[in-house]
């Protein structure tokens, strides 16, 4: 039988199959992802063939799929193994909003990097349009303007008010999503709206920015009644902390790493070298300045700043 891993707590893992029956499995063997080091074999997310021996209720893992992508976590600050968080997320959805509480593009691009580097599609919501004034609503045309181009979808919606939220029904549909963003920013009133048969009662998922509780709990999947899967897990919050070196981060800025090659140096860091394709466009206004700025916060590490 084949199904995927919607709940993995130690050494008992929840499979569903496509038929929607959940069996509970353990793994047989051992199973090692070449050059990761983990302290879990198996994940959220994971694909896999299992047999149900006759006369069991517990199924066996016989064989986990080769993996599309994985978020991990550092088991500890030290510590060069990882727990996987989950894997085979179709895509990123990032909650933002222009009112309360407004999102920075810092916040937003610095997430976009992060799911660069996991290799994981992103869709930019941008929730609470219902409280969006003529300023808002020219600033929001601008932001996905620029997002758009670079290769993001965005959304704007009201899970409030309801507005383009079958659009969001649409892209989560039969599909393994990820959400995240601030507190506060609507993530649990977008799952109550798509779906108020998953009865998670708001506050309680645990996104992107919940601080502190739960970090010995397992990520989940819920699944969503119209079909696919939406992570629940406590580690997001560190999602913004994948390691990479600094020479690197200009391959997760899409529109920044096309034109890697038109600089004069091809390990162009586009700060200070002669010749810089990326400057260029900069002075051109074909690479937006927030981008940019965005771009040299992350290269030295710096707090996120406040914009207007
Ligand atoms: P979460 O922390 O991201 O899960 O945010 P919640 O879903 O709990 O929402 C935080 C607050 O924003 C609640 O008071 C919601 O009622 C409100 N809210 C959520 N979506 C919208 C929206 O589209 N418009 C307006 N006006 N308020 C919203
Ligand atoms: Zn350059």
């Amino acid at each position: 039988m084949e199904g995927i891993v919607i709940r993995s707590t130690g050494s008992r893992h929840m499979v569903r199959t496509a038929g929607g029956e959940n069996f509970e499995c353990i793994l047989k063997g051992i199973f090692r992802i070449r050059g990761l080091k983990a302290t879990n074999p198996i994940t959220v997310g994971d694909s896999v063939d299992f047999e149900l021996p006759r006369d069991k209720n517990t199924g066996i893992i016989l064989n986990i799929k080769a993996r599309r992508n994985y978020i991990i976590r550092k088991s500890t600050k030290l510590s060069k193994s990882v727990h996987i968080l989950a894997a085979n997320i179709d895509r990123a959805f990032v909650v933002a909003t222009l009112a309360f509480p407004r999102t920075s593009t810092g916040f937003i691009d610095r997430f976009l990097v992060t799911a660069e580097a996991y290799k994981i599609p992103v869709t930019i919501l941008f929730n609470k349009t219902d409280l969006y004034d003529k300023t808002l609503e020219k600033k929001h045309k601008e932001l996905c303007a620029l997002y758009e181009e670079i290769g993001y979808p965005c959304i704007g919606i009201s899970a409030l008010k309801g507005t383009n939220m079958e659009r969001v029904r649409v892209a989560m549909k039969d599909k393994v999503s990820l959400m995240a963003g601030h507190s506060g920013v609507g993530k649990s009133a977008i799952i109550n709206f798509l779906d108020p048969g998953l009865e998670l009662k708001t506050g309680e998922i645990s996104f992107y920015h919940r601080k502190g509780k739960h970090t010995t709990t397992f990520a989940e999947m819920h699944p969503l009644s119209f079909g696919g899967y939406i992570i629940d897990t406590p580690g997001i919050k560190e999602f913004g902390l994948v390691d990479f070196y600094r020479e690197e981060l200009t391959h997760y800025f899409p529109e920044m790493f096309c034109l890697l090659k038109d600089c004069q140096f091809h390990n162009c860091t586009h700060i200070h070298e002669p010749n810089c394709a990326v400057l260029k466009a900069v002075d051109e206004g074909r690479i937006s300045p927030s981008r940019y700025t965005n771009y040299l916060n992350i290269f030295y590490d710096r707090e996120l700043e406040e914009e207007d």
